[in-house]
């Protein structure tokens, strides 16, 4: 699901005290001595193939094969027998969810008299794309809309977000009633949808706008990578900041066999209204008609016409039915038993499920996946075990709501108590630039990783990773420094795709690693195996790198004599947002909040996470005490009872903001309290996040 224009990660300049490891050397973080494994690792990285991957993405991207259709399954079935032939234990996981598929769409629009200005969705098409006329291409829609039939006058809201919302009610604009259009990009869409309802709208539409993703950014497809006219991104709508996974069952599995009777009101994360989305070509008469006052500042797109904000000038019908069924999705997952800490998991995990052929997103991720299995498959034939239990997991219905990993974390919550890491791999290869988020305990870790694999470039990935990062700043932020050698920023973990549940749900520590490049076809019938080889990469190389980056997390990770996790790194990060928070507060007036309580845990636990990070590096005396405790310390950061008006998010530093949806906001409890300027609400939040800071803290202690 990951959209690349939604990034808005905040980065933290953070001296970085965690040991980095190079490719070649001697030592690395967890291990007493790496010279063995460093072999061993020597061995895999030699297997993931890049003629294997590609012919893996030509296989799966062959058809569309959106969640619960035949497609889909036929894919399941090639992933478990990729497994298999690699020497996993696999099985198919089913689950029944409630999806929606189109039966019809439909948008008309009107001039005052009357006139037809346009009716779409507009078929998507170019000149010479091989893959556009399959019968099987799902129509463009959204992912948890409602049904209904609506006419209204329009009004357009720019991205979306809550201060574009704000302005409009700054200009006196009702939305009681009115069709809402809105650009993509800077948010998450349901977060859009969101909005509007709330207001009062009566439908959405959702639109790609060329400066965001199409000719304003470069040569659309298929002269180059962006967006054409008729490109239509397709997505999910779920209210996911409330909780993703199956509509009917937060919390709970939604497997074959739960009674009807166990399942709620789909309502709880999904919209009453209708939305659309629709490409450039569909959206600018609209948007050339519509009246009123002029846009505000920062509100014009790159149609070749000045934008108006309405209501006026055009009137809109949309039609739009939705056939919602619980249907049947299908994980996949391949298992290799550890020989030492078999209850301990290590979960690599990328979502199978497309919107139609998806190359990139996801394919280009499983491609990745099915090579790293490859590669530890090869090590499985010359003898070697893993010390801790790796589970290779292929999820499906991610594209509609995380709901393949969320409804299996959901089933595995208790024995994901013993998982030591989660490594999740989306839109794996868009282009040569590595980037990676994880919780802070795990910045060092996949520093590590990306010194020890070589890139298609030269080099290092880390190396590589470091350039590019550098090159990014001095163009978008001339006054940063650039970053020093150890100084790489790894971005947090908000939403959008499977790392979710494991970590703001159950706590499982996570990762999610991609290679970025000019990426204008997301969603759409143009991400196909084509566009891949023409812009991306055609001769496979990233997938082979990224093969290499996922399974060396696995690999390392099992194998560590003790978990490699950096919790005085995590410590810092906390306190940073701490101080962050606190002069929000100051700000917005909410003087007599007292951060000194919280602040003073965070730095209770930075000390502890320092002397632990010495036995760590000693990694000897009792490993098995010392592994349990620094998983414990992850463990502390869920709170029982959940955020405040959302429960099934229960990880007190991280969550998906109900604003922002695909961007972590940090402290979530304390900070939108904040943002809602509720002092009593904070205070209490601040209390929670405080108690959780000891609870890491005493975690940290009990290994010394
Ligand atoms: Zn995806």
């Amino acid at each position: 699901m990951r959209n690349l224009l939604a990034f808005s990660i905040l980065f933290l300049f953070l001296p970085v005290s965690a040991p980095s490891q190079s490719a070649g050397n001697a030592s690395a973080f967890g291990y007493a001595n790496f010279s063995a494994q460093s072999k061993i690792e020597t061995q895999f990285l030699a297997v993931p193939s890049a003629r294997l991957a590609g012919e893996e993405l030509k296989s799966l991207t062959a058809q569309p094969h959106m969640a619960a259709t035949p497609e889909d399954h036929r894919t399941a079935n090639y992933v478990a027998k990729r497994f298999r032939a690699a020497g996993l234990e696999t099985e198919i996981v089913p689950y029944r969810v409630l999806l929606n598929w189109p039966k019809v769409v439909r948008v008309e629009a009107y001039d005052p008299a009357g006139h037809l200005l346009m009716t779409g969705p507009t078929r998507e098409h170019v000149h010479g794309d091989p893959y556009q006329n399959n019968p099987h291409v799902v129509m463009p829609f959204n992912g948890s809309s409602g049904s209904g039939d609506v006419t209204a006058e329009v009004v357009y809201a720019n991205y979306g977000r809550l201060q574009d919302f704000n302005k409009l009610a700054d200009l006196h604009i009702d939305l009681h009633g009115k069709i809402v259009i809105c650009r993509y990009g800077s948010n998450f869409r349901g977060v859009k949808v969101y909005l509007a309802e709330q207001r009062g709208a009566v439908g959405v539409l959702l639109y790609s706008d060329p400066r965001d993703d199409g000719y304003y950014k470069g040569d659309p497809w298929p002269l180059g990578p962006w967006r054409p006219a008729t490109g239509v991104q397709r997505g999910s709508v779920q209210y996911l900041f409330k909780y993703p996974g199956d509509p009917e069952t937060p919390g709970v599995a939604s497997t074959l066999n739960l009674p009807v009777s166990n399942r709620v009101s789909p309502y709880g994360s999904q919209p009453h209204i209708i939305s659309i989305p629709l490409s450039y070509h569909d959206a600018a008469p609209i948007l050339e008609a519509l009246r009123g006052p002029g846009v505000p500042q920062g509100w014009q797109g790159a149609l070749p016409f000045r934008y108006h904000v309405g209501p006026g000038g055009v009137r809109v019908h949309l039609v739009s039915r939705q056939d919602y069924q619980r249907r049947i999705i299908w994980d996949v997952i391949g298992t290799v038993p550890g020989t030492q800490y078999p209850n301990d998991w290590v979960i690599v995990g990328n979502h199978r499920d497309a919107w139609v052929y998806g190359a990139v997103d996801p394919s280009s991720g499983t491609a990745a996946l099915l090579e790293a299995a490859h590669g530890i498959g090869a090590l499985l034939r010359s003898g070697w075990r893993p010390k801790r239990t790796i589970l290779f997991c292929s999820w499906d219905a991610e594209e509609e709501g995380l709901i393949g990993s969320t409804e299996w974390v959901e089933q595995h919550a208790k024995a994901l108590d013993h998982a030591v890491a989660y490594f999740n791999v989306d839109v794996a290869v868009s282009g040569p630039d590595f980037s990676a988020s994880a919780v802070p305990s795990l910045k060092g870790f996949i520093r590590g990783i990306a010194s020890s694999v070589s890139s298609p470039l030269g080099g290092t990935v880390y190396q590589q990773w470091r350039n590019s990062q550098i090159h990014r700043n001095e163009q978008k932020t001339p006054n940063i420094p650039p970053a020093g050698a150890d100084q790489i920023r790894v971005g947090g973990l908000g939403s959008g795709s499977d790392f979710t549940p494991f970590l703001q749900h159950v706590g499982v520590p996570s990762t999610d690693i991609g290679s970025e490049g000019p990426y204008g076809v997301y969603h759409s019938v143009f991400d196909n195996f084509a566009w891949y080889t023409q812009n991306a990469d055609p001769h496979f190389l990233y997938l082979q790198e990224m093969a290499r980056i996922l399974g060396l997390e696995a690999l390392r990770m099992a194998d560590a004599d003790v978990l490699p996790y950096d919790y005085a790194a995590y410590a810092h990060e906390i306190g940073a947002y701490i101080e962050a928070a606190k002069s929000k507060a100051t700000q917005a007036g909410l003087k007599s909040l007292n951060f000194a309580p919280a602040a003073a845990a965070a730095a209770r636990m930075a000390t502890a996470g320092e002397k632990v990070r010495d036995r760590e590096m000693a990694a000897s005396g009792d490993l098995v005490g010392l592994n349990q405790a620094l998983r414990r310390t992850e463990e502390a950061f869920i709170s029982p009872a959940g955020l405040p008006g959302r429960p099934w998010y229960r990880h007190v530093i991280y969550a998906p903001g109900e604003f922002t949806g695909y961007s972590a906001v940090d402290i979530p409890g304390v900070n939108e309290a904040i943002d809602a300027k509720n002092a009593s609400l904070a205070a209490q939040q601040l209390d929670v996040l405080t108690q959780s800071l000891d609870r890491a803290t005493n975690a940290l202690d009990s290994a010394r």
